[in-house]
């Protein structure tokens, strides 16, 4: 079976062996965030509503389940926002009945003002909200939202979150130089982080090259000042893996796929993603073991950033 919705297993920083499922098209997403490694959204959807069919979704998962493959994790992530997707919490009480595999949802957290999605979500065994800004300024700076998102009913959809929710909830901060590492954002970050009260906050910065070339890595030394500043117990950097080839479910086969592709000529991750039939998100695991062993490298082109062989 050729899977169009599920991806992987990708090895993941946060959570192991994961299986991704992709439950809205390439890119569906109410954000077009600066540092999106999906690239720009051209279209900002807000409205949830069943983006690809929950059946062939749940068939392909049921099919891959079936080989009993070795994985920590089921995960909601991919080419857009999975909270989008109207058939998020039938899927995930599918997946439950027929799994003991843990469930984890990657969302771009903006959706729980809407109390019908925390309802769906429920049975989900950890959920990692991202949110980059607290000040509206920064938010549209950051995340260049749908105009009918605003932070402050994003910020109170977390925390209602929170309250309604008894699995874990991670809160990932992508932090940018010089816009959501001001004294002032910081501050305002650290009332957030008390009210939303997460079980664990991760901060994370630039790994794969941006949507926009401005937006430049935050060095570790960087992210563990902040920490030192807030000093809350509950936040940690997000650790990037030095040898990804230690873990499970990395594919030389599917490296070598890319490697053969960049011999020919340079390509965007779109044009990867065609050619392989991959996800973006999957085809950065593979670009970031390669770009750290120095066999890769990226530059900007006319159509976007492309990554080369380095010579
Ligand atoms: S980073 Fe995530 S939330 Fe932001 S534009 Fe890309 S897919 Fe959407």
């Amino acid at each position: 079976m050729r899977y169009k919705y599920i991806f992987g297993p990708v090895p993941s920083r946060r959570l192991g062996v994961s299986l991704g499922i992709d439950l809205v098209m390439s890119k569906t997403c109410n954000l077009n965030c600066v540092y999106c490694e999906c690239g720009k959204t051209d279209k900002l959807y807000n409205e949830r509503k069943e983006y690809v069919n929950a059946e062939e979704v749940l068939n392909e998962v049921k099919d891959f389940l079936d080989k009993k493959p070795y994985l920590d994790y089921i995960t909601f992530s991919g080419s857009g926002e999975p909270t989008l997707n109207s058939k998020l919490g039938y899927l995930i009480d599918e997946i439950k009945k027929i799994t003991d595999t843990k469930i984890a949802i990657l969302t771009n957290g903006t959706l729980f003002y809407n109390d019908k999605l925390i309802e769906e979500v429920k049975n989900a065994d950890v959920i990692v909200p991202s949110l980059d800004a607290v000040s509206e300024e920064i938010f549209y700076k950051i995340n260049r939202p749908n105009k009918e998102l605003k932070i402050e009913k994003i910020i109170n959809g977390l925390v209602n979150l929170r309250k309604n929710y008894k699995g874990k909830i991670n809160l990932e901060i992508f932090i940018i130089d010089k816009l959501n590492d001001t004294k002032e954002e910081l501050d305002k970050f650290k009332d957030v982080i008390l009210k939303i009260n997460p079980d664990k906050v991760q901060l994370n910065s630039l790994d794969r090259p941006p949507v926009e070339s401005w937006v430049k890595p935050v060095e570790i030394d960087k992210l563990n000042e902040i920490i030192k500043y807030w000093g809350l117990d509950n936040v940690e950097v997000i650790k990037k893996y030095k040898v990804r080839r230690a873990i499970k479910s990395y594919s030389e086969n599917l490296e070598s796929e890319i490697l053969n592709m960049l011999a020919k000529r340079p390509c965007t991750i779109k044009d990867l993603e065609f050619i392989t039939c991959l996800k973006a998100v999957e085809i950065n695991k593979y670009l970031d073991v390669l770009e750290k062993e120095k066999k890769i490298e990226s530059y900007i082109g006319e159509r976007g950033i492309f990554i080369r062989l380095k010579s």
